[in-house]
Formats: C-alpha cells, structure tokens, sequence
C-alpha cells in the first residue's frame, strides 16, 4: 500500500524475562491495580503474549521417541507431523529391480533396428508378464515379451516398445489374447521406457534424517523402505477440561439458563490439528469437589492440561482455588485481546507434574489464547520447538479495525489475494463470545497495543490460519 501506515507488531518482547512459577505468582494480582498508562485502564503488570508465552514454554520439553505405526487402523491416525527420531537408510534399491515404465513390448533394442511405420518389422511373442511377476526365461533375438507397466524387465531385453508403437492398438482395447507376433513400427532406443533399479534410491543410501517432519511424502518414503513403523517424537495427549455449570454438552436438551460446551470441541479439535491427541473430560461443575475430581481423573498420562473458564474474577471461578491446592500456579493478565485472564501451572499428577493451561471461558478467547500459546507448548512437545508461528502476510484492512484498550488485538478476517495484494476484512463483530467470528476468518489481523485503530486503506499483518479451502460467506458480513 503506497500510503498506508505501517503497523508493526513486536516480536520478541520481554521474551527473555522467563521465570519460576513463584515469579509468576506475583503477577497474581495484577488486574487489581490499573495503572496509568496510555488511555489509563492497563493494569500495572500486564505481561506481554511473548513473555507469556515464554514462561510457559519453560515446562515443556521434547517427548521421547517411541516406535509408531505408520498408520494406525485402530485409531485412524498417520505420522503426519511426527518428527523423526532415527537416520533412515535404504536396505534395498527402489525399485529393487529394473521395470518397464510402459505397457508395451519388452525387447532387445537391436533386434527394432530400422522399424518405421512404412516398414515394421515383426518379433515373436514368448511370454506375457504382469506386474508383480517375474519373467523365468531370458529373451533372445527376434523375441518379445508382452509386459504390463512395472513388470520387471526380463533378462536379455534392454528397451520397451510401448503399445503405441505397436500394431498392439489395432487390437480391441482390452483385448489380451495370446498372440504368436507382434509388429514393431518404431526402433526402440536401448534403455528405452524402462527405469534402473535404484532410480530412486540406492541400497545404503541415507534417505531421511533424524529430526524431518513427516509430511505426506516422507511418510510414503518410509513404505516404499518397507518400515511399517518408524521411531517417532510421542504425540503428547491433552485432557480438556471445561468448567461451568451453565454448561451442556452437545446433544442434550437446551435448558433455561445454560448453554452448550463449546470449548471442549474447539479445543479438541485444535489439539488434534496442532498434533496433539485430546482427552475431553466431562463438563465440572463449579465447586472446588467436582473440580479436584474431575482434574484428578484426568491428569493420568496426560503431558498437558487444559481448563477453560474459571480464571476470570467471578464469585464461582473456583478453577484458582483448585489450582493452588493442587500445584503451583500463577494467574497473570496478558496483554492481548480476546483473551486476557491466563492461568499456567503445574499439577502434582500421579506419576509426574502436568503443565496447565487454564484458558479463559470465552469461545473465541480460549481458541485464540490455545492457539497461541497451547501450540507452542504442543510443538514443541513434539520436537519441533520453531515449527509453530503461522505464515503472516501483510494485507490491506478494508475495515476498520479500531483496538479500544491498549492489548495486542487479533481481528478476526477473511484475508485473499486481490488485484496482486492481500485483502483483510473483518469477520463481524469482534466479541469475545461471537464464535463465528472464528469460523468464518482464515486469518487473524494484528492490531499492535499501541495502535488504537487501523484505519481501512492501512497495510496490518495478518497471521494465516490453516485451510485447505476458502470459507464460503454462510453469512454476509455483519455489524
Ligand atoms: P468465565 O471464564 O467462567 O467467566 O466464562 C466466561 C464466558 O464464557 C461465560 O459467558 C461462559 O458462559 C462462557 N463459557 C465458559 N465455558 C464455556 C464453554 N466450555 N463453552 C462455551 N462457553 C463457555
Ligand atoms: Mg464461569
């Protein structure tokens, strides 16, 4: 934008201020204490998301490798964004023998010598070869063997005259009787249509190393190595807890005064596109009781904990009272919007302590404070500690996007490409309860703290969220 106004967004600040959870302790009361700062209602010791995020990062770590399945039928899961925990060599060649790339004929090249179209030439049929086969006998001159794409080729043969080259086309299409002869139109080249063995991968060559995040196509290497399994960074499993006695989940009656649990499905579903495996726990009430129990159920092998609600200061947010009693924890206000009340700590769990996040209630605040904060964590768990910010781009806001109180905003908008620029527009209203704000937005527009509005025609940046489709407008914009 030729005269739009840079916005910039900080990354790296306060990030080395990382400390213990009793350092985090004393921002415990932050929020009682508004400070005067720039439009006077920051309290005095709002953290910032990177030092957030950097104090809890703190507690995790790698997870060890353990020998997994490449696809697990019972759970219908691949190693998709597993990291390798091993050197892989090939034991063998790919392919391990020489194949024809075509169907076709496979023959001594010298014996196609001077074939045209004008003046073929005929050789004897000895042998049809499918893939998967291999051909017993060798092949002498004037001979063919009618082979199927694959097939390796047999001893004595070192070219194919594809089909098309042949009087082969003349036949009906799925004609595949036995024939005494084929015409050869074409003079076949020596090598001609058939792949060496080895083309892809030599027996002992180092094809893919420790640390690669398997991607589809690793995924099909490793196969084509023969391991049905490979050592991989443990997917770290996270319990989901959601607390509130307004809450239902889904598929029961809606009753006066409640609502549906959302988070818990929202949550779950990040984990699992983050690469973690979600545990969901059932709905705690809001008393101290049901919310031990339920934490303690779900602490059990578990790397990660993950609350929503209860962090806030309402008269029943018992999640800090529960907190302390059962490990360490700190409270802090962080200074970005949606999401600003954060509890981190660390449970005493039965076998080892457990990280937890506690989230705040609201469904867009717990989705964009899981996003950037649980996937961090998530990725790291999983070995790949630099793999989780997002592709940003810089895009033109086509709105208006006004930041009221002094927080690092993410607006939700639909960015795309117009006219050789990025374009965001925003999603409708920006509540932090308007889940659809989320669903509708493949992006999230940063509106730095100390930017109070980006007016439209403004260049902003816009961190792209995963989607392999563009959303389609299920509702024009609102608001
Ligand atoms: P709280 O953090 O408990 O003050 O909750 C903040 C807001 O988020 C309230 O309007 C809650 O009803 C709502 N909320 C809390 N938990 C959930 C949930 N699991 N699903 C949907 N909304 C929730
Ligand atoms: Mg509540």
């Amino acid at each position: 934008m030729r005269d739009g106004r840079h916005t910039r967004v900080p990354t790296d600040e306060g990030a080395t201020g990382a400390g213990t959870l009793r350092d985090m302790t004393q921002h415990e009361h932050a929020a009682r204490a508004p400070a005067a700062g720039a439009r006077g209602i920051l309290p005095a010791d709002m953290i910032s998301v990177e030092e957030a995020r950097a104090r809890i990062l703190e507690h995790f770590h790698e997870l060890e490798a353990v020998d997994t399945p490449l696809w697990d039928g019972t759970h219908g899961v691949t190693a998709l964004g597993q990291v390798l925990a091993e050197d892989v060599r090939a034991d063998f060649d790919i392919p391990p023998l020489a194949n024809t790339a075509m169907d076709g004929y496979a023959v001594r090249a010298e014996d196609t010598r001077g074939a045209t179209y004008e003046r073929p030439l005929r050789l004897r049929v000895t042998g049809y070869l499918a893939a998967g086969s291999v051909y017993e006998g060798v092949i002498r001159a004037g001979e063919a063997v009618r082979i199927m794409t694959g097939a390796p080729v047999p001893a004595g043969a070192d070219a194919v005259v594809p089909f098309e080259e042949t009087d082969e086309q003349e036949l009906g299409r799925w004609d595949a009787r036995p024939r005494d002869s084929v015409r050869v139109d074409v003079e076949a080249k020596p090598g001609a249509n058939v792949r060496a063995a080895g083309e892809d991968v030599h027996r002992g060559e180092f094809v893919l190393a420790r640390g690669t995040v398997l991607q589809p196509a690793q995924v099909g290497v490793l196969a084509s190595l023969g391991r049905a399994s490979a050592r991989l960074v443990r997917r770290p499993v996270v319990a989901i807890l959601s607390t509130g006695d307004e809450l239902l989940r889904p598929g029961e009656p809606l009753l006066p005064g409640k609502i549906y649990d959302s988070n818990a499905f929202s949550l779950a579903a990040q984990v699992r596109s983050f690469g973690g495996i979600p545990r969901v726990l059932d709905v705690a009430l809001d008393t101290v009781e049901a919310l031990t129990a339920r934490i303690r159920e779900g602490l059990d092998g578990a790397d990660l904990l993950v609350t929503s609600a209860g962090v806030s200061r309402g008269d029943f947010d018992v999640v800090k009272t529960v907190l302390a009693n059962e490990g360490e924890v700190g409270f802090w206000t962080v200074r970005m919007k949606p999401g600003k009340p954060l509890a981190f700590g660390v449970f005493r769990g039965p076998r080892n302590p457990v990280p937890h996040l506690g989230l705040p209630g609201n469904p867009v605040s717990a989705m964009m404070t899981f996003e950037l904060f649980g996937r961090p964590a998530l990725f790291k768990m999983l070995g790949k500690p630099k793999a989780w910010p997002r592709p940003t781009v810089r895009a033109v806001a086509a709105d208006r996007i006004q930041n009221t109180d002094g927080r690092r905003f993410f607006a939700r908008c639909t960015v795309e490409p117009q006219d050789g620029r990025w374009v965001a527009r925003l999603t409708g209203p920006q509540g932090s309860g308007v889940l659809t704000s989320m669903s509708l937005a493949n992006g999230y527009a940063v509106c730095p703290e100390d930017v109070p509005a980006i007016e439209p025609g403004e260049e902003c940046e816009v961190i792209l969220v995963d989607r392999d489709a563009p959303v389609p407008a299920a509702r024009a914009a609102r608001g």
